[in-house]
């Protein structure tokens, strides 16, 4: 079939002005996450334009997920075409939610102004790019193999910046990404177009609380301070916790090359009165803080085991308690996922290594995100292992200001993604 290959690339050419105009509307509408707007409005839109490219639309709303409401519905597309023999099914994921606009702009952020062969925009590298790539590199295939075997399936989905609840875990729990119903999957988020994801690190949230008594803040000796239970914990974080995590390296090929060890960051630390409301000119109260919170973001290697990896925040407090009288904490779990990780000699990833080294003449490299992405639901709910990460953009400008996408680099992408699918479907 590698007679295919000039119609397919032909086929990309042609739709060169297509793929900019699709990734423009699609970073024209604001779907900010949060509070998770017009997600309906882009799967809508997204529909009507696979619908005339002949693929079977399912509008999905993730009733009842986190953040789902009658404002904020929760809406996932699942388009899928059969072609005209069976075979595998070649899935696109890419999620719709963009973040925060945020401060520094010098462009407007939905816009979608082009300059310079770039599109700027927030969502443009992560991942609405990523999407009109994909799309495109869909309908081109098809154009060109009209006889193509196997199902192509593209999804867009909610709330992947807010840990895909409401989108790609929903729809792994309703069964759409078994392996009996999709072989391969891709996600084109921005880890530039010559490079392929094969998963992530491990991620625990935890929050950290230590216990005091309130009292006068002339008399602190009557009561007990958490604050300053909790500095100790800090101090045996550094002396012990921070050292040992440095040295726990991993052979996975996490990029950027800092994140190749476990880490662990402060997300916040509380404790005693609360923040006064900005603007307000009282004086604070005098108490001894009886409270003291801290929630740590810990993100751990496939080499790790999660159970190790708190055990040895209880260690760490149990050392603390076992100096300081009266010491008392509590930890509470807020979130975890377990690493990811791909195998290299997978069908997607064997296949998609062939098309970039046939596209861009030279092989791939192979990366692990240091954060989590959707492919985590695909695999631990979905219990599909064939699944990778590969897209165009700059990873590092996703939640930036001026945001853009290159659209050389979103036409190659699309060259890639069509030579994977005629390697898998024809
Ligand atoms: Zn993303």
């Amino acid at each position: 079939m590698e007679s295919r290959t000039p119609a397919i690339l032909a086929e990309i050419d042609a739709r060169r002005d297509d793929l900019v105009a699709l990734a423009r509307d699609l970073i024209r509408i604001p779907t900010l996450n949060p509070p998770g707007r017009m997600y309906r409005e882009i799967c809508e839109m997204l529909a009507a334009r696979l619908e005339h490219s002949g693929y079977a639309c399912e509008m999905i709303r993730a009733t009842g997920a986190p953040g789902d409401s009658d404002a904020y519905p929760r809406w996932n597309l699942v388009a899928r075409r059969s072609g005209a023999r069976p075979g595998d099914c070649v899935h696109f994921n890419g999620h719709h939610d963009v973040v925060e606009v945020g401060h520094g702009w010098t462009r407007d952020p939905f816009g979608a102004e082009v300059e310079g062969g770039r599109i700027y925009g927030r969502g443009a590298c992560d991942m609405k790019g990523g999407i009109a790539a994909a799309v495109i590199a869909a309908e081109a295939f098809a154009a060109a193999c009209p006889d193509h075997a196997g199902t192509i399936e593209i999804s867009a989905t909610a709330d992947e910046e807010s840990g895909g609840y409401g989108g790609v875990a929903w729809l792994a729990e309703r069964g759409y990404f078994d392996p009996a119903r999709v072989q391969h999957v891709i996600i084109p988020e921005p880890l530039h177009k010559d490079r392929i994801c094969l998963g992530h690190r491990g991620v625990w949230w935890a929050e950290i609380e230590t216990k005091g008594r309130i009292a006068h803040g002339s008399m602190p000796f009557l009561g007990d301070s958490a604050i300053r239970h909790m500095g100790a914990v800090l101090e045996e974080m550094e002396r012990w916790l921070y050292p040992l995590l440095a040295g726990k390296r991993t052979g996975m090929q996490v990029i950027p090359e800092g994140a190749r060890q476990s880490t662990l960051n402060v997300n916040s630390i509380h404790g005693g009165a609360a923040e006064p409301p900005e603007g307000d000119t009282g004086l604070p109260a005098p108490c001894v803080a009886d409270r003291c919170r801290i929630v740590i973001d810990r993100r751990f290697l496939i080499e790790e085991d999660i159970a190790e990896v708190k055990r040895e925040v209880t260690r760490m407090l149990e050392t603390v308690k076992a100096r300081r009288p009266g010491f008392a904490y509590e930890v509470r779990d807020l979130f975890e996922v377990q690493p990811s990780m791909t195998d290299r000699d997978a069908p997607v990833v064997r296949t998609t290594a062939a098309a970039i080294e046939a596209v861009l003449g030279a092989p791939p490299g192979y990366v692990v995100s240091p954060g989590t992405y959707d492919q985590k639901h695909i695999d631990r709910i979905g219990r599909l292992k064939n699944c990778i990460a590969y897209g165009p953009g700059i990873l590092d400008l996703a939640h930036q200001p001026d945001e853009w996408i290159g659209i050389d680099d979103m036409m190659d992408s699309a060259r890639v993604m069509a030579l994977v699918l005629r390697e898998l479907l024809c």
